[in-house]
């Protein structure tokens, strides 16, 4: 196997500012690929568009809401302009928030669909022209195993997760003639920010002191651990080769052996 497997290859990471994305576009250019690095803020994007630059490849630092068609097309025209598209979408921003279904905030509803589905839609539609006209491209979700399975009181969150497993098998079968593959990846929960987060929130509902619900929630999973962010980036950087041609309209789960389909 070659060292370098994605040299020449040119990949937008959303989401990129830190946890998973952070990770992904790391991997991505150890692994030889160029990288345009997105999300929000624009301070950790420089950042780490400096030090893909210290490793030899080349990073774009692009501010974009993928929640906002307007911004997600000047996205692609500067990447367009810049390096003419990319081989490898990684789908990766995203947001997660939980209540109770009775009294559910409609705001929290959209915001969930805004950015993990439709967001997912806008940035897919946008960075397809260039692939369909070379004929070869991955396209990579990070979807999550509530995508697969329901759980109390993230029924908005878990919406946009199996909302977004529909759009990737669809557009694996549409996109074969193009040469081009459509999968996502399902992580348990992930040592992140978000995950930080998360336990925050519980930890004030509950009483429950943080490490303890660190705990409860690494026990979720079968190895009774939370899975790292380098794990994700890893099985991205698979997707992304070559090799993985063979591997279309999957949803490949990283958890430890949480969930078994
Ligand atoms: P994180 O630490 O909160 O990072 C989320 C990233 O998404 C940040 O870079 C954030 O940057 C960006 N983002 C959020 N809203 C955005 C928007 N509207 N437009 C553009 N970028 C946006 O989360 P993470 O844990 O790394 O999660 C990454 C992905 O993995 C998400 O899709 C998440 O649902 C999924 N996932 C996470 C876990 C977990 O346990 N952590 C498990 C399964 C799946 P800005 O705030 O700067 O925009």
């Amino acid at each position: 196997m070659s060292e370098r497997p994605l040299n020449g290859r040119r990949a937008l990471v959303t989401g990129a500012s830190r946890g998973i994305g952070r990770a992904i576009a790391l991997a991505l250019a150890e692994a030889g690929a160029d990288v345009v690095v997105s999300a929000r803020s624009v301070a950790p994007l420089e950042e780490l568009a400096a030090h893909i630059g210290r490793m030899g490849r080349k990073s774009l630092a692009l501010p974009c809401d993928v929640a906002d068609p307007r911004q997600v097309a000047e996205l692609a025209s500067a990447v367009m302009d810049a390096w003419g598209g990319v081989d490898v979408l990684v789908n990766n921003a995203g947001v997660a928030g939980s209540h109770k279904f009775l009294n559910h905030p409609d705001e929290l509803w959209h915001q969930m669909l805004a950015v993990n589905l439709t967001g997912v839609y806008y940035v897919t539609k946008a960075f397809l022209p260039p692939m369909v006209a070379q004929k070869w491209g991955r396209i990579i979700t990070i979807a999550s195993i509530a995508g697969k399975t329901g759980a109390r009181y993230i029924a908005a969150y878990s919406a946009s997760k199996h909302g977004v497993l529909g759009l990737t098998r669809s557009l694996a079968m549409e996109l074969v003639e193009h040469h081009i593959t459509v999968n996502a990846i399902c992580p348990g929960y992930v040592d992140t920010p978000m995950t930080d987060t998360n336990i925050a929130n519980i930890s004030a509902r509950t009483g429950m002191s943080p490490e303890e619900v660190r705990h409860t929630l690494a026990r979720m999973s079968p190895q009774g651990r939370l899975i790292t962010p380098e794990e994700v980036a890893a099985l991205t950087v698979y997707l992304a080769r070559e090799e993985a041609r063979g591997i279309t309209g999957q949803a490949i789960n990283v958890d430890g052996g949480t969930v078994q389909w």
